[in-house]
């Protein structure tokens, strides 16, 4: 077996190799934004990057057509780098996962180069649908990530930092079903579910000063009558509830519940509410691996800073994954401070030369900590050890 200098070596001349040919793929896939659930094309495009490299792909897992597993060497311990490949409707790749994804199969392809004959398994995951669907809870329960000993994978932001909190989340879908009737002719025998629906989002406004300062609650309507004569017999909002944990989400759910259900009782309607995807968890970073990750960036020029455990945040289902088995989810500045996710702004950040430079720099920091993984047990150990020991980062 190399020593871990010579695989560094050899990882850095890998990535060196696919440099031109991974900008182009994440420029290709930020050309072609698809929904969540719907990333046919970027699927098909990186499974066929990891056939050319010598994964064995399966395809599609969990039930989910456009989720993939490329699997390199054989045994434990096995190292899994997850890919992200989803856009946002209207504003396409805002959220930068065609870095997510390059820079994932970058790390795979210059490990594996690297490294012909692993002493343990190379996963290359595919995780469609981080939007909204929660594809990585649908693959954990289906079992995907049944024995990987590690899960990497980035973010990119405004900044370079190794990790940070993020709250759990319920998707709610809410629907009112009232009584048609001619708005003006009869109104009498209508019963509105718009004005539920306004109702409902009222409540929920009087309800928002009464929860944690952590917690967010916001949503739309998204079907909100057919015609303004006609009195609206259906409406529907999709609505996110977030708080710290998945058990602070479920109380508030039934509060949120409770302001529907009171007003479909004040309309005359009534009210079905559903969980629209899996509730996404708090997020357990590994330190340290990520404070590998980030020991390797910063060799290679990458400007880091401190963690930020405080201040709004998003969520991802990476949680879910997190709190299973050791798992990082740093992140990666691809844009000027400030710039928020999800702005027309960061969607052309993703696409900028220093967006794809960085994620190759971040390709390479992942690939030498996967090989300190598989060669180093002592690593692993440290690794293993903080995940059965710390908990889930909250806010300071
Ligand atoms: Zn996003
Ligand atoms: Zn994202």
């Amino acid at each position: 077996m190399p020593s871990l200098p010579e695989v560094h070596a050899r990882i850095h001349e890998a990535v060196e190799q696919i440099r031109d040919d991974m900008v182009a793929l994440s420029l290709d896939l930020h050309a072609h934004p698809e929904l969540s659930l719907e990333e046919h094309y970027a699927s098909e495009r990186l499974k066929a990057w990891l056939e050319r490299e010598g994964f064995a792909v399966e395809s599609p897992v969990a039930g989910l057509p456009t989720a993939f597993v490329g699997r390199r060497g054989e045994g434990r311990p096995t190292i899994a780098f997850l890919l992200e490949y989803d856009a946002l409707p209207e504003i396409g790749h805002a959220c930068g996962h065609n870095l997510i994804a390059t820079g994932g199969l970058a790390a795979a392809i210059s490990l594996a180069r690297a490294l012909p004959e692993p002493p343990g398994s190379i996963w290359v995951i595919g995780t469609p649908g981080e939007e909204g669907a929660g594809g990585k809870v649908i693959e954990l329960e289906a079992g995907v990530f049944e024995g990987v000993d590690a899960a990497l994978m980035f973010h990119p932001g405004d900044r370079t930092i190794p990790w940070r909190h993020a709250t759990a989340t319920a998707h709610l879908r809410i629907q009112f079903h009232g009584r048609a009737a001619h708005a003006a002719g009869s109104p009498q025998e209508g019963r509105n579910a718009l004005a539920a629906m306004i109702q409902f989002f009222v409540s929920v406004d009087g309800l928002r000063q009464h929860i944690p300062e952590s917690a967010r609650l916001h949503g739309i309507i998204t079907h909100g009558g057919a015609a303004p004569n006609i009195v609206p017999d259906f409406t529907e909002a999709e609505f996110l509830v977030r708080a710290l944990t998945r058990e602070k989400v479920l109380e508030l759910v039934e509060r949120v519940q409770a302001c529907a259900q009171g007003a479909a009782l004040a309309t005359g309607t009534t009210v079905e509410i559903a969980h629209a995807s899996p509730i996404y968890a708090e997020r357990k970073n590994n330190h340290t691996m990520a404070s590998r990750v980030f020991q390797y960036l910063a060799e290679l020029g990458e400007e880091t800073e401190e963690p930020v455990l405080r201040g709004g945040t998003g969520s991802s289902d990476i949680g879910n994954v997190s709190l299973v088995l050791p798992a990082i989810h740093p992140y990666l500045k691809i844009a000027p401070r400030g710039t928020p996710g999800h702005s027309h702004a960061f969607r052309e950040a993703a696409r900028s030369p220093e967006a794809q430079q960085a994620m190759l720099r971040m390709a390479e920091a992942m690939a030498k900590t996967a090989a300190d993984l598989l060669l180093d047990p002592s690593f692993l150990q440290a690794v293993q050890e903080e995940f059965r020991t710390a908990g889930p980062d909250f806010p300071q």
